[in-house]
């Protein structure tokens, strides 16, 4: 699915790069939005079973923003490719989707089940951990914000 994925994005505009230390995927793409902010980022992986992802970036360094598409085939992806780029593009325009309604400041990131969990994926602020120090000196990790996005969906797959 690599080389038709990777002639897919090259003609509607994507560019390849490396693939981030971060990520598990093999190949890594990017497009610009109208709103200079955001890129799309698309990657190809192979990892458990093969699929292309696409989503929101603002930098490589961090976890995609807001929705992300998920194809499993060539087929559903050729299929669903110019819909998914018109959402994404939508979102960029309006960041305010991509914001946590709790504290309104940071943007949501997918969360789904690994390993045994289940539950249904949802877009969360990200729960930004914080380490603080107690009056005794002691370390411990908190939760900064629970926000929970459901402006926007979390999760779309084609299969
Ligand atoms: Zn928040």
């Amino acid at each position: 699915m690599l080389e038709e994925t990777r002639r897919l994005l090259t003609a509607n505009g994507f560019t390849e790069d490396s693939p981030g230390l971060l990520s598990h995927s093999l190949a890594h793409f990017t497009r610009p939005t109208a709103n200079g902010a955001f890129k799309i980022a698309a990657s190809w992986s192979a990892v458990i079973v093969e699929h292309v992802e696409l989503g929101l970036e603002l930098s490589r360094q961090q976890p995609c923003i807001g929705t992300i598409h998920r194809a499993f085939s060539v087929k559903s992806f050729t299929k669903a490719l110019s819909s998914i780029l018109a959402e994404l593009e939508h979102l960029a325009s309006n960041p305010d989707l991509l914001k946590c309604p709790e504290c309104g400041e940071r943007y949501v990131h997918l969360k789904e089940p690994t390993g045994m969990k289940k539950f249904k994926p949802f877009l969360s602020c990200g729960g930004m951990r914080v380490v603080r120090r107690s009056s005794e000196g002691m370390r411990y990790k908190d939760i900064a914000c629970r926000g929970i996005s459901r402006k926007i969906p979390a999760l779309k797959e084609y299969r």
